[in-house]
């Protein structure tokens, strides 16, 4: 009876991960208690966090010079971190603004940081990726800032931005995980969980240990990636259930066969969409440039507005769910996430191709 959920996060949980937290629920492996009703110093929880960062090394080939990280504030409190953590007062950071969450990645630090936008798709309505080689890099920068998939704007760097020697930092919150992914390639990688990692509240900060020496700027040690490392990113209490549930939706990902094997499938969920909405003779459009066109989030657009609510009225009667737009975009998105299973994917390519039948 579950519908096909296409939301952009919090977004759908793999079914078997949610059946297994429901049978554990009251009783976690004869504990007694619930796990997130146990000390998070205690056994059980440190069991379950040392897991965690076990199958996620696993899943992402993470070397050994790289830290894990779990932490509370979500990819925003992340990108706030950085220079605090990185750069030295005065020192320039480079931004690569590809869409909206780029664009938030910059606010974050604006005011206290030299901040160079190096390359800004803005004028181009975030439809494409500035090219490389018109990218204005300062000479000095503490790092690269990029977004490796724009959600809102249904925009993805398809190979990692050569920037150099300058620690490269990617926000992945909504593709990590989607496909390998050659983590030496990068200063700093961090992700909220709502997207492909599990619940909101925790996120992940990848983070090349010999970065952390960086003096940075004066911080407080709770927003010191250097303390959280110390403290196994248990320097206050941490949230337990969003980190357990991480940590079975990797050992899902494990089970069902790793990045490879989701790569796969992302890629055919995504070709089937894009296929439908190009071959709809303009009845649906995507407006990316198909070279750069996210595999996570698929913004498209109706030829005819007034279509939108029928749209999502006769989407939602078949069990296909959360597919309204951004209101920043209007329109569409479906997000198609790894836990959203390739049956979805087809129902709602089914569901597109029937609703352009009968209003075409
Ligand atoms: N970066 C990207 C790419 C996102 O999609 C989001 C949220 O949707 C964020 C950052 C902000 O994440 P959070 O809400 O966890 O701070």
């Amino acid at each position: 009876s579950r519908a096909f959920n296409f939301s952009a996060g919090p977004a759908t949980l793999p079914e078997a991960v949610l059946r297994q937290a429901q049978a554990e629920m009251l009783d976690w492996h004869g504990v007694g208690a619930s796990i997130v009703e146990l000390s998070h110093r205690g056994p059980e929880f440190m069991q379950v966090a040392a897991e965690a960062e076990a199958d996620l090394r696993a899943l992402m080939s993470i070397p050994d010079d790289y830290a894990v990280l779990f932490l509370q504030g979500g990819a925003t409190t992340a990108q706030a971190l950085l220079p605090l953590n990185f750069a030295a007062p005065g020192q320039a950071v480079d931004y690569v603004v590809t869409g909206h969450w780029g664009k938030t990645a910059l606010k974050q630090v604006k005011h206290c940081v030299a901040a160079n936008v190096a390359a800004n798709g803005e004028p181009g309505g975030y439809r494409d990726i500035p090219a490389r080689d018109t990218w204005q890099l300062s000479s000095d920068a503490a790092y690269v800032h990029y977004t490796a998939n724009e959600t809102i704007h249904g925009v993805e760097f398809r190979d990692i931005p050569d920037v150099g020697d300058v620690p490269l930092v990617g926000d992945f919150s909504s593709s990590i995980v989607s496909e390998p992914l050659d983590v030496s390639k990068f200063g700093v990688i961090y992700a909220g969980a709502q997207k492909n990692l599990g619940p909101v509240g925790v996120s992940v900060v990848i983070v090349r240990r010999d970065l952390l020496e960086r003096a940075g700027q004066p911080r407080a040690e709770i927003l010191d990636y250097r303390a959280h490392l110390k403290g196994e990113s248990m320097l206050n209490t941490p949230p337990t259930w969003n980190w357990y549930l991480a940590g079975l939706v990797f050992k899902w990902m494990l089970a069902e066969g790793g990045v490879t094997e989701f790569a796969a499938r992302n890629a055919r969920k995504s070709a089937l969409l894009y296929g439908v909405i190009d071959q709809s003779g303009g009845f649906y459009r995507n407006e990316v440039a198909a070279a750069v066109r996210s595999r996570m989030n698929v913004p498209f657009f109706l030829h005819d507005e007034a279509l939108d609510k029928p749209f999502l009225a006769q989407a939602q009667e078949a069990g296909l769910i959360s597919l309204k737009g951004h209101r920043a975009l209007g329109g569409m998105r479906a997000s198609i996430y790894n836990a959203m299973p390739e049956e979805g994917v087809q129902a709602l390519a089914t569901f597109m191709r029937d609703f352009q039948q009968r209003h075409g």
